[in-house]
Order: structure tokens, then sequence, then C-alpha cells
């Protein structure tokens, strides 16, 4: 079955606000097993919201429309609906007594304008709106469905939930299933390289690889009957893709990573402190995130000056010899933050952002990340490409790989 999306507002046309209400639909519908090939955005206009209607209906099953159910002139998307399938608009009861009572409610006086959020096309399923006064609904035509949802989105997601979904569920015989694979340190050529075969032979389910900065995304995603378990399906590719990328795999459920760290250290009852430099605080922010970091999370700090590092405990000698951006810096940051918290584990970053390289000569995107706990330490070196803003991501990321490979004693 075919699903399409056409979010209405001439606000979303201008860029003013985001299509957050056409990514939450194409994700659920998704989800519900459709095949999702076209979406439209079309601005507050009666005529081409009818002919972006008919255009939609011609080639898919269910329709579904957001925004403009509301009581103003410039709300035509109920109307643009009864326009193409030629039926009237007719006044709803149960919606009139609905509307009547949330107004008395909250002690607002109704304007005649309000009712219209209670006209529909003939013979449409009213789909009550538990958020606020525009009900939407859902119309049948030829064994397709077109549905009106509004465009505030929590209001969007919660009719999408209690009203849409249900009717959705009812017509469909399969349901698609997807597990997310992340990968972290392989690039996406090694990564496409080493399962090509794997992506090749597989019809059902498929896999679907995306990059972004500093890691990968494998998305294995089968189709099964409605009664039927995907994990069947899925969990043997799981499996084999895991063995070909070993350690590079740091979630098969689509976990981040500052939470699969935050996870092992509650597991092994650690706690951790950070010394950044070229990442700035964003170690710790991105593990702040994440609720109950306060059981594992001791300190942090940004050093960024050289006199800082020293301050901090690295010695002078280290970085007149080898320069702070070093192995031999990485390190001591990170030994000096763990003396100085007392914590299980500590994790240093310190490296070249750039534009450009740095005042020692050493190359944009060279960076160190040091690692420090009961075992003593060790440095890693990385060459990160791309702007400034990619530079200090991909260390944040690689920053925390080598706190999850020294916890798994891989490191
Ligand atoms: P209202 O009754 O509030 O007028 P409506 O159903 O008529 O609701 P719109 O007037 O199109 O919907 O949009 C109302 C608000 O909902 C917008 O100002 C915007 O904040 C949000 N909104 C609308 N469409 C979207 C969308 N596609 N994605 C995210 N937010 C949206
Ligand atoms: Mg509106």
């Amino acid at each position: 079955m075919t699903g399409e999306i056409i979010s209405v507002g001439t606000e979303l046309l201008m860029g003013m606000i985001v299509n957050t209400d056409a990514q939450y639909l194409a994700n659920e519908l998704n989800k519900y097993g459709f095949n999702l090939y076209h979406q439209s955005t079309v601005g507050d206009n009666m005529n081409r919201l009818v002919e972006a209607i008919e255009t939609a209906m011609d080639r898919c099953d269910l329709l579904i429309l957001s925004g403009g159910l509301g009581p103003t002139e410039d709300d035509l998307t109920k109307e643009a609906v009864a326009k193409y399938l030629g039926l009237p608009m007719v006044q709803d009861e149960q919606a009139v007594k609905d509307l009547n009572a949330y107004m008395a409610q909250r002690g607002k006086t109704i304007t005649p304008n309000n009712y219209r959020q209670a006209e529909f096309p003939a013979g449409a399923h009213i789909l009550r709106n538990s958020c606020g006064t525009a009900p939407g609904c859902v119309c049948e035509t030829g064994g397709k469905l077109i549905a009106v949802l509004p465009g505030p989105p929590h209001e969007l997601k919660a009719m999408f939930e209690s009203g849409l979904a249900p009717l959705l569920e009812e017509r469909m015989d399969s349901k698609f299933c997807s597990r997310y694979i992340r990968v972290v340190g392989m690039g996406e050529s090694a990564v496409e390289y080493e399962i090509k075969d794997i992506i090749d032979a597989q019809t059902n389910p498929t896999i679907a690889p995306y990059a972004s900065v500093g890691e990968m995304c494998l998305r294995v995603t089968a189709a099964v009957g409605k009664d039927e378990d995907p994990d069947a399906l899925v969990e043997p590719v799981v499996q084999k893709i895991c063995e070909r990328l070993g350690d590079y795999v740091y979630s098969t459920h689509g976990v981040t990573l500052p939470r699969v760290v935050e996870d092992l250290l509650k597991q092994q009852q650690k706690t951790i402190s950070v010394a950044e430099s070229l990442s700035g605080g964003q170690i710790c922010s991105d593990l702040v995130e994440i609720p109950g970091t306060s059981e594992v999370l001791l300190e942090g700090a940004v050093l960024y000056t050289d006199e800082a590092k020293i301050r901090l405990g690295v010695s002078q000698e280290t970085i007149e010899r080898f320069s702070a951006v070093s192995e031999q810096t990485a390190r001591e940051m990170a030994e000096a933050m763990r003396r100085r918290s007392g914590s299980s584990i500590a994790v240093a970053t310190t490296g070249v952002a750039g534009p450009g390289p740095d005042a020692g000569g050493h190359p944009q995107g060279l960076f160190y990340v040091g690692v420090a706990d009961e075992q003593g330490s060790v440095a890693c070196e990385f060459r990160a490409r791309g702007s400034r803003v990619r530079v200090r991501s991909t260390a944040v990321l690689y920053a925390l790989d080598c706190v999850r490979r020294r916890l798994l004693g891989k490191l």
C-alpha cells in the first residue's frame, strides 16, 4: 500500500517553521508498512490544494493532510477535500457539542467562525481532538483513505495515535519493523565493502546504510505479516553484520554512543571525569543530556590554553617537549583529571580544530584522545576530515568510543 503526505501551510512554504509533522507521519507510516514515494507542501490556497490532492490520490492508497483545520478563512484543508470528493460540508452535532463544552470549560466565548471547525465533508469519520479544538476526519473513496489532521504537532501526534492508527492497523495485512545498527570508527566505504555481499543478497529484511559525521547507521528493515514476529527475520541478519564489523558496532538497537558509555559505566559501577581541550565541553554536555548522569559523571573541565593544562597537572616539560597536541599531553590530561576527580576513568581530548594548521604546524583535524583508569593510561591518534564543526564532532564521538573500548577491555 502506498501512503502520501501533504503538509498545508504558507508558513511551511516560506521556511518559517520546520515540517516536523511530515517527519513524524512518514516515520509512522513506514512502521505500518506503507510505501512512501511522494511528500508535498502546499500553501493556504484552495486551487493549488485541490490540485495537490488530485495528484496524490491518483497514485496513493492513503493520503494524510496536516494543518489548516482551524477556524480562520485561510484554514481550508477540509473544504479542499470536500471539493475534491464533490461533497458538501456538513456540520457534525457531536463536534459542535465538544466545541461548546471546550470553550465553556475555559470561559471563552464562541465566535461564529469557530463552528467551521465542526464542519466536515459529508459522511466523514470524525477524529476527536484531545489536545485542542479542531477535530480531524477520515474520508473513504474508492477503497482509498484521505485523513485530515491538525497542524500543531502535539495535536497531530495524539490524533494519529488514538484516532488514525487503529484504523490503519485494521486495514494492514503486513507491517514493517526496523532495527538500527550503529557503527563508529569505520568509514562509510569500508563498512559497505565489508558487508556488500550481505546487503546485495538481502531482500527481506533490506539493509540501508546512512552516514553521518564520524559514524554510520545501518537500518535493517523487515516486512512481516501482522501477527508475525519481525525479530525472526531481522535478528539473524543483525548478527551476521555484527560478526563482520566486530567491535566497530556499538549498538544494535539504535542507542546513542553517550548512552552506551553511560550504561557500561553503570553496569560496571564506575565513574568518569572529562578533560577537554578541542572538544570544548561537548563530551560533558553529551553525557549530561542523558537522564541519570549524576550516577556516573563526576566532573569535567575545558582546558584550552597550555597554562590551563599545566594547572590541571600536565607537566610543563611535556608540553614544551611534545607540544599540547600530542599523545603525551592527552595522556597526562586524562591522568591529572582522574587524580583530581577521583573517578574510575578519565578521558581527555587535545587537537587542531582548524581552520588550517596550528602554530606548531600540526594539521587541521589531527587530535589525540587520552584515557586513564586504574590500569594506567593510553592515548590514540586520529585524523578527522572536514570543517571545524566536523572535526570537533568527530573528536567527541571518538573520545566516547575510546572510553567504550577501554571499559570493554579492548583498548
Ligand atoms: P490551528 O487550529 O492552530 O490554526 P491548524 O490545524 O489550522 O491549527 P495550522 O494553522 O496549519 O494548523 O498550523 C498551526 C500551527 O501548527 C503552526 O503555526 C505551527 O506552529 C504548527 N504546524 C503546522 N503545520 C506544521 C508542520 N507541518 N510541522 C510542524 N508544525 C506545524
Ligand atoms: Mg490554522
